[in-house]
C-alpha cells in the first residue's frame, strides 16, 4: 500500500456537514470584517495613475501592472527585503521564522485542500512523504518564531517598564523636562494584552496541530508514520488513542482554527495578508518625492492637504492597517530619540483611529508632534510594511499651513522665501558675493557649459557652506569641467517650504527655476546640497523639468575614477563621515562620498541608516530646546569614533553639527569640513591652485 492518509478519518456525514457549516460561518464573519475595512480604505482619494503603480486602480491589471505587482510582492513580501535589512538583531530572524513558517503552513493547507476537493488525487507515495515531513518542518519553524516572539515581548515589556520608571525619576528630578516623556518612552516598547493573546492563539494553533497529527498516529498507526516526525515522536509518548479521543482532539484543534479565522482581521498578524496588497500597489515614486497638490484638487476639495483621514489616498489608508506596531519606526526617529513628542508609530495609529472615527487627523497627532518631524525618512526606510510616514505627516502640515496654523521663525522663513527667494531672506545680489576674487562663469554671460553648478541659499551665503561652494568650483575648474552658475538668477528650490507644508510657495519657486533652466537650456545640474539635489532630481519633473542631477560627491567621484582628480587619503581614523539623510537614505548614494575621501570612519548609524542632524523638513528654521537637538546626539556619535575631523556633504548638516560639536567638545579642536574641501586640499598644486587656495580671477 502506498503511503497516504485518509481525510476526515472516522467522520460520518453529519459531522462533516457540521464542520462545513462552522467553517463557512467563520469565513463569512472574517469576510464581513474585511469588507468593513475595505469600505474605509475606499473613502480615500483614488490613486494618481500617472505617478503611482497601478495597484488598486484596476480590478483587472494590465500586463505591465501585473509585472509591477508581482515584482513588489516578490521583493518586499516573499523576499522580506525590509525585515532582512532591519537593525533589530533578534527581531528580524524571529519575524522571518514566523513569516516563512506561516506561509509554509498556508501553502501546505492549500495543497491539501486541492487534493481533497479536486479530481486530482496526488496526496500519496513519495509526494506524501515529502509533504508530511515538510509540513512538520514549517510547523516547527513557526513554533520557534512564535515562542521567540513571546519571550522577546515579555522581556521588552519589562525593559519598557524599566525605561518608564527611569523617565519618572528623571521627571521628578527635573520638572522642566517635557511631561510627554512618560508616554513618549513607553510607546515603542510596550505590549498590550492583545499581543500576548494573539501570540498565545498562534501557539495554541500550532501545538494543537501537532497534537492532532500525533492523535491520528496513536489511533491509526501506519508503517510510514515516521515521515510525520513530530507527530510520530509525540505519539510514541502518548500511546494509543481511541476514536473518541482522536475526534475530541480533532474538534479541539478545529475550534482554534475557527477562532483564528474570526479574529484574524483584528489581530496584528493580519499584516501578513495586508502586506501583499500594500506591497503590490505601493507608490512607485522615489522616497524623496512628495505628491504634487494641484489647483484643480484644491478647487474640488476646497482645502489643501489632509484634514480627515479620507483625504489620503486609498493606498495610504490601506497601509495603515498593515502596521504591525513593531516600533521600528519610532526606534530610529531622531525626534523621539531626543525626548520629543513625535512618535511615528503613534502617528500611524492615530491616523488609523481617525480613519475609523471620522475625527480630524491633526488634533489626534498634535501639532507639536507634526512640526517636530525632520522628514528624514528613517521611519519610512525602517518600516517593514512600506508605510510612508513622511507623506502622511506632510499632507497634514499642508492643511495646517493653509489654515494659518504656522507661526514663529518657520513662518518668517516662508515670508522671506516668498519675498526674496532666499530662505534666510538675503537679497539676490548676495548670491554672487562668494565669487569675489574667483573666476566663476555665469550663465548670463552666454558661454557654453555642460553643468549648471546649483549653489543653493546656504551654499551662497552661509560662511561655512561658502567654503564648500568654493572648493567645488575649484575642483570643477581643476578637472576642466565646463560649468556655469546662475548667481542672482537662482531662487530657493522651495524644498524647505514644501516640506513645511507650503506647497504653493514651492511650486512658485520651482516654476521660476524651471523657466530659468529652459532659458539657458540646462541639461545637467550639480549641487553640493542634498536637499536641493533631491528636489531638483525627484520633484522638479512634476513641473515639467527633465534634468540630469548630480550631488557634488557623485560628479567628483566620476572625476576621481577618470583620473582627473586625486582622491584624498587622510590617516586612517582621522576623519569621521556623517552621511546626509537626503543623499544616503533618500537617494541611496553611499559610495560616492567614500570614494573621494578614503579611509574615513563612520558611527554605527551610517549609510542608508544614517542619523539625522535635525535640519530637514524646515526644522532648520524652528526653535529648538538645547536639550532636544538631534544634532547633539549625532555629534556625540561622530566624536565617539575618535576622529579629529568630521566630514559632511550637506550645508544643513554643517550648520547643525557646527554648534553641537562645539558644545560637546568646547576645548577640543574638532575640525568640521565638507568632503569637497578635503578633496581640494589633496590635489597637487598647479596652475589652478592647490590646498587651501581657491583659483582666483586672473
Ligand atoms: S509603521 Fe511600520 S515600522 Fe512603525 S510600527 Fe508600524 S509596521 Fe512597525
Ligand atoms: S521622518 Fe524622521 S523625524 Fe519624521 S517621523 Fe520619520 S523618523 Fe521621525
Amino acid at each position: 500500500m502506498e503511503p497516504t492518509r485518509e481525510e476526515f478519518l472516522h467522520f460520518a456525514a453529519p459531522e462533516k456537514a457540521l464542520f462545513y457549516i462552522l467553517v463557512f460561518s467563520a469565513l463569512a464573519l472574517m469576510a464581513w470584517q474585511i469588507k468593513d475595512r475595505v469600505r474605509l480604505w475606499q473613502t480615500g482619494r483614488p490613486l494618481d495613475d500617472s505617478k503611482l503603480s497601478p495597484g488598486l486602480s484596476y480590478w483587472i491589471p494590465s500586463r505591465e501592472a501585473a509585472t509591477v505587482w508581482l515584482r513588489n510582492i516578490a521583493i518586499f513580501v516573499l523576499g522580506q527585503k525590509k525585515v532582512r535589512s532591519s537593525r533589530k538583531r533578534s527581531g528580524a530572524p524571529m519575524h522571518l521564522f514566523i513569516f516563512y513558517g506561516f506561509m509554509g503552513l498556508v501553502l501546505a493547507t492549500t495543497l491539501l485542500g486541492i487534493n481533497t476537493y479536486s479530481p486530482w488525487k496526488y496526496h500519496k507515495g513519495l509526494y506524501y512523504e515529502v509533504y508530511e515531513s515538510s509540513f512538520d518542518t514549517v510547523g516547527l519553524v513557526f513554533l520557534v518564531g512564535i515562542s521567540w516572539a513571546l519571550v522577546r515581548r515579555f522581556f521588552l515589556t519589562r525593559s519598557g517598564h524599566a525605561i518608564v520608571d527611569d523617565a519618572k525619576e528623571r521627571l521628578e528630578a527635573d520638572p522642566n523636562l517635557a511631561p510627554q516623556l512618560l508616554q513618549n518612552r513607553r510607546a515603542p516598547l510596550s505590549s498590550s494584552l492583545n499581543d500576548f493573546l494573539t501570540l498565545g492563539l498562534l501557539l495554541t494553533l500550532v501545538i494543537t496541530g501537532f497534537w492532532l497529527e500525533a492523535s491520528r498516529i496513536s489511533n491509526n498507526p501506519q508503517a510510514w508514520d515516521r515521515v510525520s516526525y513530530v507527530g510520530y515522536a509525540w505519539a510514541q509518548v502518548q500511546g494509543s488513542f481511541s476514536v473518541t479521543a482522536y475526534k475530541t482532539v480533532w474538534w479541539f484543534h478545529t475550534f482554534w482554527v475557527l477562532v483564528f479565522f474570526i479574529v484574524l482581521p483584528r489581530m496584528r498578524i493580519r499584516h501578513i495578508v495586508n502586506a501583499f496588497f500594500v506591497a503590490a500597489g505601493k507608490p512607485e515614486t522615489p522616497m524623496g518625492e512628495l505628491r504634487l497638490v494641484s489647483m484643480e484638487e484644491v478647487e474640488k476639495t476646497e482645502q489643501v492637504g489632509v484634514k480627515l483621514a479620507k483625504d489620503y489616498s486609498r493606498w495610504h489608508l490601506m497601509s495603515l492597517d498593515a502596521c504591525m506596531e513593531c516600533g521600528r519606526c519610532t526606534e530610529v526617529c531622531p525626534a523621539w530619540n531626543v525626548g520629543k513628542v513625535l512618535n511615528p508609530k503613534q502617528v500611524v495609529q492615530e491616523i488609523r483611529t481617525a480613519m475609523q472615527s471620522g475625527e480630524e487627523v491633526a488634533p489626534r497627532i498634535t501639532e507639536e508632534a507634526l512640526w517636530q518631524c525632520t522628514t528624514c525618512n528613517a521611519c519610512t526606510e525602517a518600516c517593514p510594511v512600506l508605510i510612508r510616514h513622511v507623506d502622511l505627516i506632510v499632507d497634514v502640515r499642508r492643511n495646517l499651513v493653509s489654515e494659518g496654523a504656522l507661526s514663529g521663525t518657520a513662518a518668517t522663513m516662508l515670508r522671506q522665501t516668498a519675498s526674496t527667494s532666499h530662505a534666510w531672506g538675503q537679497p539676490a545680489s548676495d548670491r554672487e558675493d562668494w565669487m569675489k576674487g574667483m573666476s566663476i562663469p555665469l550663465c548670463r554671460d552666454g558661454g557654453d557649459f555642460d553643468y549648471l553648478f546649483w549653489v543653493g541659499c546656504a551654499g551662497a551665503t552661509d560662511p561655512g557652506a561658502v567654503k564648500t561652494t568654493k572648493a567645488v568650483a575649484s575642483l570643477l575648474t581643476k578637472a576642466g569641467i565646463r560649468f556655469a552658475c546662475l548667481g542672482k538668477e537662482e531662487a530657493c528650490t522651495g524644498d524647505p517650504a514644501r516640506r513645511i507644508g507650503e506647497e504653493f510657495l514651492f511650486q512658485e519657486k520651482a516654476s521660476h527655476n524651471v523657466s530659468v533652466f529652459e532659458k539657458y537650456k540646462v541639461k545637467r545640474v550639480v549641487t553640493a546640497c542634498p536637499h536641493c539635489f533631491n528636489s531638483l532630481k525627484n520633484e522638479y519633473g512634476q513641473l515639467g523639468s527633465s534634468l540630469e542631477v548630480f550631488h557634488h560627491t557623485q560628479l567628483l567621484s566620476e572625476l576621481v575614477t577618470k583620473g582627473d582628480l586625486v582622491a584624498a587619503k587622510p590617516k586612517r581614523g582621522d576623519v569621521a563621515l556623517h552621511d546626509p539623510c537626503y543623499l544616503a537614505r533618500v537617494n541611496e548614494e553611499v559610495e560616492a562620498p567614500r570614494s573621494i575621501v578614503e579611509q574615513m570612519v563612520t558611527p554605527p548609524e551610517s549609510g542608508k541608516k544614517t542619523l539625522c542632524c535635525g535640519a530637514g523638513g524646515g526644522r532648520m528654521w524652528m526653535e529648538e530646546s538645547p536639550s532636544q537637538r538631534p544634532a547633539n546626539r549625532r555629534a556625540e556619535g561622530l566624536l565617539d569614533t575618535g576622529a579629529t575631523t568630521v566630514a559632511v556633504a550637506c550645508p544643513f548638516c554643517r550648520i547643525m553639527l557646527g554648534d553641537s560639536l562645539k558644545q560637546a567638545r568646547p576645548n577640543d579642536e574638532v575640525r568640521l569640513v565638507d568632503l569637497a574641501e578635503l578633496l581640494w586640499e589633496a590635489q597637487p598644486a598647479g596652475k589652478s591652485g592647490s590646498a587651501g587656495e581657491f583659483p582666483t580671477a586672473d
